[in-house]
């Protein structure tokens, strides 16, 4: 099976050139080689977006745009939103009872984020606890890499502790997850900031018209101690020329720039300039696909459908083996307790085990005879309650584990009990009845 690649994005806003470095240039890159699923955590949005649950629906397309817009192709990529794979809330929950107060309080990247946004109220739980529900993100997919940004490294190592813990304590079911960084851990703000970060509106966004981006460029932070061109100035630390450095192919002009700037024979506005045409050439043909793309609204609901469905499949493999593992996998229904089988008659010779269904109605169960395996539905016939024959205890058994339950069910002579042609397929048999549940329920 190929490797997989869990990780994603705060539906917070439109995504900007530090997730482009950070992380989303691997997933293009790696998706022909893993198993990717790409997350639109909504529901970590809400911990520090509570306030405003209604902005997450529109930013949920902006980053699907986004996506789509870099090359990410949904024919490979899954991209899921989180709120609607709701195993993940449990999941969430279960690994709470693995991690210590004093080990979340030491996470730096929550603590550094916790100052940046200066809660008034406190700190609210839920954002203070997101590295577990981020571990359970990545966990329920089975992630065997989390391509992210340097901000998330304690985060996947939260994960990987969460992981030790659950696999030594219950069973060995959960994948440690390895983290790749992009080929910029941490892209600066347009101010100087640390972080280009949505929260912090120091971005220059994928999305931003030509304008925009001028705009964003020409009021960036340089150094605060150059007040005229012929000052010589800081490259050093100085966004302008980390951008150069990152997003300028032109090596040499980058070089000339940093010269002249040191010297103090060249201006901002100039450096400013070939950024701007630098930025241009990277974020046009992304800004054309984005345009592209948000003319078929209709074309990205069904992305988002559709990976949303796929991610859920794998989501619900994971915690039947979850629940395995930890032996909370009992279920009590009120089925298996009802216990009871026929004495004998001149017109009843089937011996009918009836398969419950979950709907737990009788008329809903599927009745197949023990012995010559033919089926029916139960409601066909009268359905009566007797008392269990002592002898056949040992034989039913195994199918009272399967949640079955054995009654007696009078029916005519036509469909006398005759040894079968081929072994009965009690499998099929009981996945029958499941399928007829799915449509009762
Ligand atoms: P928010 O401010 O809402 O937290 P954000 O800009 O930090 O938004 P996230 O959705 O939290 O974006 O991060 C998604 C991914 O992008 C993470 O893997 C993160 O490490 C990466 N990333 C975000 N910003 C940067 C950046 N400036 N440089 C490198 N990687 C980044
Ligand atoms: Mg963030």
């Amino acid at each position: 099976m190929a490797k997989r690649i869990l990780t994603g994005d705060r539906p917070t806003g439109p995504l900007h050139l530090g997730h482009y470095v950070g992380s989303l240039q691997n997933r293009v890159k790696l998706q022909h080689e893993y198993d990717t699923y790409l997350l639109i955590a909504d529901v970590q949005a809400l911990t520090d977006n509570f306030e405003h649950p209604e902005r997450l629906e529109a930013n949920i397309v902006q980053v699907a745009l986004d996506y789509l817009a870099v090359g990410i192709d949904p024919n490979r990529t899954k991209i899921v939103i989180q709120s609607m794979v709701p195993e993940i809330t449990e999941l969430t929950t279960y690994f709470m009872n693995l991690v210590t107060v004093a080990t979340l309080e030491r996470n730096p990247t929550v603590k550094e984020e916790i100052k940046q946004r200066n809660f008034t109220r406190g700190v609210p739980v839920g954002f203070w606890s997101y590295p577990i529900s981020q571990a359970a993100d990545i966990t329920i997919f089975k992630a065997d890499l989390v391509p992210v940004g340097e901000d998330q490294l304690p985060m996947i190592e939260q994960a990987r502790e969460i992981v030790r813990r659950f696999n030594g304590l219950y069973a060995p079911v959960l994948i440690e997850p390895q983290p790749r960084l992009g080929a910029v851990a941490r892209l600066p703000g347009t101010d100087g900031g640390a972080k280009m970060s949505k929260s912090l509106n120091n971005c220059i966004y994928l999305g931003d018209s030509s304008e925009q981006v001028r705009k964003r460029v020409m009021s960036m932070y340089t150094d605060p101690n150059r007040i005229r061109p012929t000052d010589p100035g800081r490259v050093e630390g100085n966004p302008v020329f980390t951008y150069h450095d990152v997003f300028n192919p032109n090596k040499a002009e980058v070089e000339e720039l940093k010269q002249r700037y040191r010297a103090g024979t060249v201006g901002d506005v100039e450096v400013k300039e070939k950024l701007f045409h630098a930025l241009e050439q990277i974020l046009g043909p992304i800004r054309e696909e984005r345009n592209r793309y948000a003319g078929q609204p209709e074309m990205v609901r069904e992305v988002l459908v559709e990976g949303t469905r796929q991610g859920r499949e794998v989501a619900n493999e994971t915690m039947r083996q979850v629940r395995d593992a930890m032996g909370i996998n009992y279920r009590f229904d009120p089925q298996v307790i009802r216990l009871t089988n026929m004495g004998f008659s001149a017109n009843r010779d089937h011996n009918w085990l009836i398969v419950n269904s979950l709907s737990g109605a009788e008329e809903d169960n599927i009745a197949v005879c023990s012995r010559c395996g033919l089926t029916r539905s139960a409601h066909e016939g009268k359905v009566r309650v007797f008392r269990l024959k002592r002898n056949s205890f040992h034989q039913i058994d195994s199918f009272m584990h399967e949640g079955m339950v054995v009654v007696d069910m009078r029916i005519t002579k036509s469909n006398p009990c005759q040894p079968p042609k081929k072994p009965i397929n009690f499998e099929e048999i009981k996945n029958l009845a499941t399928s007829q549940s799915d449509q009762l329920l």
